[in-house]
């Protein structure tokens, strides 16, 4: 079977768990601030401040942007619950906006009509390593005075006229959860250019202290331990290359798979392939399940990311009508793209979609 992720562990993750075991130092110190820095190159220098995961990271990220009690972020349904959650969570209203269906991520049209008084931020998702329409929020940004916030968390490397994801908004959240395109076991990363607001970050996720027992604000316990920063490390040190081998293969994928609609790629964007999905035309969902278990018959793995939109699920529950979202939701399928990939188990990839496409 060829899995649809695979996250790949070397000894040098190994040696470094072991170093910071043997170093008796084990909660946050000097592997985080160097995670941190190290990270910080990979997004224009700005300041990074890192967390447990990416959900504290978004949901501080939320705080320490001004979000309050009831102001309204736009998002979208199209993503992973903690895009909304975390807005809750800081005490905010998701207001939920439909999806460009060919980058899969969130409309600026659709945006800019849900935008009202109550609008503090728009937060769009760079989803699957597409980022985002940047140039188009941030217009809306100047227009409307709303703030941006990007969830990266699947965006590590993506770029828009060479800038990185975490470049454009006043904050960004990254995720080193297993499946991301690197991991730190679990893991965040607030990225912003506000001096302020990463002071207020590295509070927040301190019990509110910066010097002990001097508490200034109520804050969390949300710190990342220097062993999940040692990973974090080396796995940062390998994401270029990574990313490469992501693009190839999806490069391959792109030239060889027939039936099937192909990853879009926006004018000026790097696609950082943390999935390559593909659509199954025709708005059945029976249509897309039935190529997933052909491919699964026939050894290749695959997934459905996400196969319900957030506000339909039983925690929001929301009467609304998103219909880009509501028809790629049924036919949107990820194959595998990870950089582990073998030339023949990208040819059998090739191989089996083609047939089972064919067959439909
Ligand atoms: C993974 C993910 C998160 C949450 O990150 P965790 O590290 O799992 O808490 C948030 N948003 C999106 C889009 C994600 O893919």
């Amino acid at each position: 079977m060829i899995p649809a992720a695979k996250p790949i562990i070397g000894d040098e993750e190994r040696e470094a768990v072991d170093r910071v075991l043997r170093s008796g130092m084990l909660a946050q110190g000097p592997e985080v601030k160097a995670f941190e820095e190290e990270f910080s190159a990979h997004v224009g220098g700005r300041h990074c401040v890192a967390m447990n995961s990416g959900t504290s990271a978004l949901h501080l990220g939320f705080i320490a942007a001004g979000i309050e009690r009831g102001d309204e972020v736009i998002v979208p349904s199209f993503s992973f619950a903690a895009t909304a959650n975390s807005v809750v969570l800081a005490g905010g209203v998701p207001v939920f906006a439909d999806i460009d269906p060919r980058t899969f991520n969130l409309d600026p049209n659709h945006v800019e009509t849900l935008i009202t008084k109550k609008t503090k931020a728009i937060m769009p998702v760079h989803l699957y390593g597409h980022i985002a329409a940047m140039d188009e929020f941030q217009e809306l940004s100047s227009k409307y005075g709303v703030k941006i916030i990007e969830d990266a968390a699947q965006g590590h490397l993506a770029s828009l006229n060479g800038r990185n994801a975490g470049e454009f908004g006043i904050v960004a959240s990254f995720s080193f959860y297993p499946t991301k395109n690197m991991t730190a076991g679990e893991g965040g990363m607030v990225v912003t250019d506000d001096a302020e607001v990463a002071r207020m970050l590295r509070l927040l996720r301190n019990q509110g202290q910066e010097i002990r027992y001097q508490n200034e604000v109520v804050g969390f316990n949300t710190r990342m331990t220097d062993i999940h920063a040692a990973i974090g490390r080396v796995q940062l040190a390998k994401l270029p290359g990574w990313t490469k081998q992501r693009q190839s293969n999806a490069a391959y994928l792109d030239a060889n798979l027939k039936g099937v609609v192909t990853p879009y790629l926006a004018p000026g964007t790097t696609h950082s392939y943390h999935q390559y999905t593909i659509r199954i035309p025709g708005g059945s969902s029976e249509k897309r399940d039935a190529f997933m278990a052909g491919l699964t018959e026939r050894g290749v793995g695959c997934g459905v990311y996400y196969p319900t939109p957030i506000h339909k699920l039983a925690s929001f529950k929301l009467d609304l009508t998103l219909p880009e979202t509501d028809l790629v939701v049924k036919e949107c399928v990820s194959l595998p793209v990870h950089p582990s990939l073998t030339q023949a188990e990208l040819e059998t990839i090739v191989s089996v979609v083609n047939e089972v496409a064919a067959a439909l």
